[in-house]
């Protein structure tokens, strides 16, 4: 039950869609883009939707959707998470997969771009049920993934469990000679199923490395300076312990259950610890207030780091936003129009597809060491990470200058520039 669509992205333009579109549309002006390597970028090589039945503990049959996207492959095999969320659709699909694309080719990795997931709310469903759901979706998109084609990785409401279940899955529909060879199917594994050391912290780390250089160049010290965080999953979480290590407040928290705030600083290890004798959840911790969850981005802070859902940060609540600096460890979280308002108040904001790219950098890192037959210890990940994503950082700053342009609008120039010129060298096939 496989169907390849070949929509052209701009007929469908609409929320995440739209806005990756006129980021990408705003860079290409700005280079001038060759307009044929334009119409190629502004569509996706290939789009999966399946449907597939599985059993409830019940007894019941349910039809899930799963989509893939598969955006462009021009640098080397695609690359992107899975979500399990009711938002996912064929257009978020798409701008995450875009998203991917410039991410990737911005961190100067060998892959291109893709991102899927299944549309459904995993808090419905027990552990047995997550794991046929992923078993079975991993089956109908049989060898439209592998190792050396499309390798996903986890994303909202997936983590290394999911990733284990897709490897063991895709693994026994092989021969047996193929099994070991195939570990790099799936990036973001446990440890103890081919899984990297450090790929846990590897998105958070990033947000904060990023949050860093940008203090650095702008001689901030991070010490006492108060940030909030949406989002309290594995980005969230992470990024905020590292923020805490260095010695910044962390003020106010939301996630999908609510919003907490204590002006004098909640723990992050403790809240962590909170949540999960709380279903996941941090309402209610002791250590702060709740509070209504529209006041979330008018809280006092110097700091607000998204790290949950695209489209969060809009024209309605933009102007309310007090902190100076946004770094986005979620995938669009900011709309173009909301962009406008933050950039005429001074605001910077450093873009997802470089502030999250820590994760898919680690990623990479895990790849390498299943194909190589390589094992890794902590310390050297995190130091290659930090130097991949200090380069990053710093090419996106000098572009930015050179070209007197926003720092968004820079990375994605240094991304499309990557790919243009590899499209120039090759040519179009036939
Ligand atoms: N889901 C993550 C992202 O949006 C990681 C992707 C990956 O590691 O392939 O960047």
């Amino acid at each position: 039950m496989t169907t390849k669509l070949a929509m052209p992205l701009k007929q469908r333009k609409q929320g995440m869609l739209e806005n990756v579109m006129r980021q990408f549309d705003n860079a290409a002006n700005i280079i001038n883009l060759n307009g044929n390597i334009r119409k190629i970028l502004e569509v996706t090589n290939n789009e999966f939707v399946v449907h597939f039945p599985v059993r409830m503990d019940n007894g019941e049959v349910t039809i899930f959707t799963g989509y893939r996207v598969q955006h462009n492959n021009a640098l080397g095999p695609y690359k992107g998470g899975l979500r399990y969320h009711p938002t996912v659709d064929i257009d978020a699909a798409r701008a995450l997969a875009m998203w991917m694309t410039w991410k990737t080719s911005l961190a100067g990795l060998p892959y291109g771009g893709a991102k899927g997931g299944i549309q459904l709310d995993p808090s419905k469903y027990s552990k047995a049920e997550l794991e046929r759901i992923t078993r079975r979706f991993t089956y109908a998109l049989g060898d439209n993934i592998g190792p050396e084609l499309d390798i996903p990785a986890p994303d909202v409401n997936t983590n290394p469990q999911t990733m284990a279940w897709i490897l063991d899955t895709y693994m026994s529909t092989k021969s047996p000679a193929e099994r070991s060879t195939n570990m790099h199917v799936v990036t973001g594994k446990p440890i103890g199923a081919g899984g990297s050391e450090g790929r846990d912290r590897a998105t958070g780390y990033g947000v904060f490395l990023t949050i860093k250089f940008w203090a650095n160049s702008n001689n901030i010290s991070l010490k006492g300076k108060k940030f909030i965080v949406q989002g309290f999953g594995n980005v969230g979480y992470w990024a905020a312990h590292f923020m805490e290590k260095e010695g910044a407040l962390l003020t106010g928290v939301q996630d999908a259950f609510g919003t907490i705030y204590n002006e004098n600083g909640i723990s992050v290890e403790n809240l962590l610890e909170y949540t999960k004798g709380n279903n996941g959840s941090i309402q209610n911790f002791k250590g702060s207030i709740g509070i209504e969850n529209s006041d979330f981005f008018g809280l006092d802070c110097d700091i607000c780091i998204p790290a949950a859902l695209g489209n969060q940060i809009t024209a309605e609540n933009a102007s309310k936003i007090r902190a100076y600096l946004i770094a986005e460890g979620a995938n669009g979280p900011t709309d173009v129009e909301a962009e406008k308002i933050l950039l005429e108040k001074g605001i910077d904001i450093i873009p997802d597809i470089l502030c999250n790219s820590g994760g898919v950098i680690g990623s990479y890192f895990e790849w390498l060491q299943n194909r190589n037959g390589e094992i890794w210890q902590l310390e050297e990940v995190l130091t290659k990470l930090e130097k991949k994503m200090k380069e990053s950082f710093t090419k996106v700053m000098e572009v930015s200058k050179e070209k007197k342009v926003d720092m968004r609008t820079a990375a994605f120039i240094i991304a499309i520039q990557r790919l243009e010129e590899a499209y120039v060298q090759r040519g179009i096939f036939p």
